[in-house]
This record gives C-alpha cells, sequence and structure tokens, in this order.
C-alpha cells in the first residue's frame, strides 16, 4: 500500500498513525524556474522522492507535499509560483496542528527548497513545539548530505547545478534534459556563499536582487553551477545517504 496519506481512507489512516509511532513527515518545495534543464517542481520532487522512501522502510506517516515555496527571486522567468513566507508558515503550523491533534505529534518537515525555506520553518516549527507541545525536526537535503557530497566530488550548492540535477537524473529521469542545461559556474563572491558546506567567513542569506535574477537568467536560464558535470550514478549514491539520514532521525524519534 502506498504511503502517501491522501491514497487512504480513514480507517487505514487511523491504523497508518498507530503504525507510525506517532511520526509523520511532510515534504515541502517549490515550484520556481530550475534553467532549462529541470522541471518548475524540482524541489518538491527531491522532498518526496526522500520522504516516500524512508516513510516506507520505517512506517511513518507520509502527507501530501506542500509544492509551493517563496520564491520571490526566480519570478524572472515563467510558471515560478511564490508564497510570502508568513502564509507559509501559518500553512505550515495548521499541518502540524492537525496532524498533533490525531496523535502525530512527531513531525519531521523535508525542506526540498533549500537555504530559502529554511527561517520560516524555524519560526514555525519553534511556535508549534511551544504552543502544541509537539516535537518540530526539519531536515534539509543541503545540511544532510555535507559528507557524501565532498566525497562524491559534487560542486558548490547553487540552483539547478550539480547536485540537485544528479539527484533528479537518478530518481525522475524522464524530467532532465541536460542537453538543455547552460553551465554558469559560481565565482567565489567575497564574503558571502549560499552553500551550507562553505567553509570560509559569509555574510547570512538574502533572496537575490531582481537585477542579479535577470543576469543569471540572461546568461544560463537561471541556472547557478554546471549541471552539465551531473550524473545519476553520484544521484542514486547522494539520494541513498539522505534516505538513511533520514531513516535514522524517523527511528530516533519512533525510539524516543
Ligand atoms: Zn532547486
Amino acid at each position: 500500500m502506498s504511503a502517501w496519506l491522501q491514497t487512504k481512507s480513514w480507517e487505514e489512516a487511523k491504523e497508518a498513525i498507530v503504525k507510525s509511532k506517532g511520526v509523520a513527515i511532510v515534504p515541502i518545495g517549490s515550484v520556481e524556474q530550475h534553467s532549462y534543464h529541470l522541471p518548475l517542481g524540482t524541489d518538491t520532487y527531491v522532498a518526496m522522492t526522500i520522504a516516500e522512501e524512508a516513510a516506507e522502510k520505517t512506517g511513518a506517516v507520509l502527507t501530501p507535499p506542500v509544492w509551493f515555496g517563496w520564491s520571490p527571486h526566480h519570478m524572472v522567468l515563467p510558471g515560478t509560483v511564490t508564497i510570502r513566507p508568513e502564509v507559509l508558515s501559518e500553512l505550515t503550523y495548521d499541518i502540524i496542528e492537525s496532524l498533533n491533534a490525531h496523535g502525530l505529534n512527531k513531525i519531521i518537515l523535508i525542506n526540498g527548497h533549500r537555504i530559502v525555506n529554511v527561517v520560516w520553518m524555524q519560526i514555525c516549527a519553534q511556535r508549534a513545539q511551544s504552543k502544541l507541545g509537539c516535537t518540530v525536526k526539519i531536515f534539509d537535503p543541503a545540511y544532510m548530505s555535507k559528507d557524501i557530497v565532498k566525497e562524491l566530488g559534487f560542486g558548490p550548492v547553487g540552483h539547478a547545478e550539480e547536485v540537485e540535477t544528479s539527484h533528479m537524473m537518478a530518481r525522475y529521469p524522464d524530467m532532465v534534459h541536460l542537453e538543455k542545461a547552460v553551465d554558469n559556474p559560481i565565482k567565489d563572491t567575497p564574503l558571502y556563499s549560499v552553500d551550507p558546506t562553505y567553509e570560509h567567513d559569509t555574510l547570512c542569506y538574502v533572496p537575490s536582487t531582481i537585477d542579479h535574477a535577470r543576469a543569471a537568467a540572461k546568461k544560463s536560464g537561471g541556472c547557478t553551477g554546471e549541471p552539465s558535470k551531473s550524473d545519476a550514478r553520484r544521484g542514486q549514491i547522494y539520494h541513498d545517504h539522505l534516505v538513511k539520514n533520514l531513516v535514522s532521525v524517523v527511528e530516533q524519534l519512533q525510539n524516543a
């Protein structure tokens, strides 16, 4: 039977909640431009595929994804949908409140949208923990793959770059058009990086200005990084590493 909550009857959901030992996974991503070679839903798809495999392995309840994220800097290209972070925080709070009311009091938010979604997720998670008394964890693939990304020799985190392109090639090969990819190598900007593995002094993240986004759109169709170096083999190793870590987080919560 599918792990997705939306496929179950309420009776099946009741049974799944007992089996889950109170753990629910909520995949959250974005619908935003991912250059010429990846679909708009990339960030949600990557969150969904990690979440689905870990839920199948552990019995955690898997909710439908939150498809939209905060993407003001990608509005320069068609198809991007951006939701205000305060609205996303409220929406996710209501999801957590509903799950908690049904006995799912250990929630894992999977963030497929990287650094952009983290701040509002932290605010939402803190509020849910203090007001509802539940436990909320944020699982972000960029933070949960520092070791393996180094080991596999992936370039830095940018946008529609080698890491997410390889992951998509491994999991959703039909949606990737690598022949259309245009590289836009990441230059070391003094005192600024969006990559959580960056080892040097850096300012904190603020979404790019529209001028900056327009320049990237013109240069590479919105890509930052070198997607031409992507491959499915490393994408699968990266995926397996994330699933392993997510399974560990679920089990820690189930046995707490
Ligand atoms: Zn992405």
